[in-house]
């Protein structure tokens, strides 16, 4: 089968009636009068496709049947395609070429598609960041075109009803231009033949969209933009051996966890209250809470050391050897303002706590004030 040309060309009106461009008006009415009893629709069950080609035949017909337009009509031909005025001996046999094969089906319509290899599908795939680090299994939807069965791939299941295109004669393609390039026939869309009767599976496209669910093993620690590959997951060729399923991972960060080598990082925020009376904090890990407790007086910046927590490390066919830790940071979260009654109150607890419950922020500022600085804040 050869390839298709991907530019179309919509044939002249000679062409749509199958005469040569120096046919006589009995050979164009003759020609008008076979081709609108072959597509009119009421010949053909009403099929739009039918519809269409008998009105650009009519149209065509009513052109060339009178003088002074088809005048106008070769004028505008010659400038367009001169070599179709001259001599193009395919259109002279172009109708009795309709009579002989008028049911005859290409033999690429009734083969049925060679057994070749289905092509490899890549889909990209989203993949929660806890999944990613354990790793696992996860089914991803495949889509993809494939031959429709009920007509194996021609469009249509009744090649009886479909007759060969009569502009082209089953080429699929015309020959146009001064240097005669083949290009797509519009009448028949290239497909060498008039859909009348298309395939109700597949609406004469011959493909059908389907879908398979596969199960994609995803290793500990995926790194983002991963290519898990699975042999055999892409589009199925029917008697054929189906193509790669090709999944690219795209991790979906975590709201509060980040890898950082082994271990698990997590940021968490405590009030004053917490901070200072101590709490139970709870922290997401890849499967769960943990509760941290954290003790009276943390300081903002404090870390936290879980042990097992953490990235799986190693692997074995019993499962990661060991983990490493859930890392947690802890630091505090400030009111952005106070009223001015607040002020006090927090400034009343401070004088009743008094300056020696502070030891390093007074150690500080008697060191600092101690510096000989010439831009320091002055007294
Ligand atoms: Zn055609
Ligand atoms: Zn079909």
């Amino acid at each position: 089968m050869p390839t298709q040309p991907h530019e179309t060309h919509t044939p002249d009106h000679y062409r749509l009636l199958g005469v040569a461009p120096r046919a006589t008006d009995a050979q164009i009415k003759a020609a008008y009068r076979k081709l609108s009893r072959i597509y009119h629709p009421d010949a053909q069950g009403g099929s739009p496709v039918a519809e269409n080609c008998f009105k650009q035949v009519a149209g065509a017909y009513a052109e060339l049947a009178d003088p002074a337009r088809r005048l106008n009509y070769d004028r505008m031909l010659m400038l367009r395609d001169p070599i179709r005025l001259v001599d193009d001996p395919r259109a002279e046999r172009a109708l009795d070429v309709l009579d002989t094969v008028v049911t005859r089906l290409r033999k690429r319509q009734t083969a049925l598609p060679s057994a070749g290899h289905g092509r490899d599908l890549r889909v990209e795939h989203p993949l929660p960041f806890a999944k990613a680090m354990l790793g696992g299994i996860v089914t991803v939807r495949a889509e993809f075109a494939t031959t429709c069965t009920p007509c194996h791939g021609a469009g249509t299941s009744e090649p009886e009803r479909n007759p060969v295109c009569h502009v082209c004669q089953g080429q699929g393609t015309l020959k146009t231009g001064l240097r005669r390039q083949d290009m797509r026939c519009a009448f028949c869309s290239g497909r060498g033949l008039l859909l009348l009767a298309p395939c109700k599976g597949c609406g004469g496209s011959g493909q059908v969209a389907a879908h398979q669910d596969v199960d994609v093993h995803v290793p500990m620690r995926c790194r983002d933009g991963a290519h898990l590959r699975v042999r055999g997951g892409g589009e199925a060729a029917p008697g054929g051996k189906a193509g790669d399923l090709v999944v690219v991972v795209r991790i979906q960060p975590h709201a509060f966890l980040r890898a950082d080598g082994d271990d698990l990082v997590c940021q968490v925020p405590l009030t004053w209250s917490e901070a200072l009376a101590g709490a139970r904090v709870p922290v997401p890990t890849l499967g769960g809470t943990h509760w941290l407790t954290v003790p009276p007086g943390t300081p903002p910046g404090r870390e936290f050391r879980v042990g097992g927590h953490g990235l799986p490390v190693g692997s074995s066919p019993a499962g990661p050897a060991k983990r490493g830790a859930l890392r947690v940071q802890v630091f505090m979260d400030m009111p952005s303002e106070l009223a001015p009654s607040q002020v006090a109150a927090v400034l009343a607890l401070e004088a009743q706590l008094g300056v020696q419950r502070f030891a390093r922020a007074t150690a500080y500022r008697a060191a600092v004030d101690g510096l000989d600085t010439a831009d320091g804040p002055s007294k």
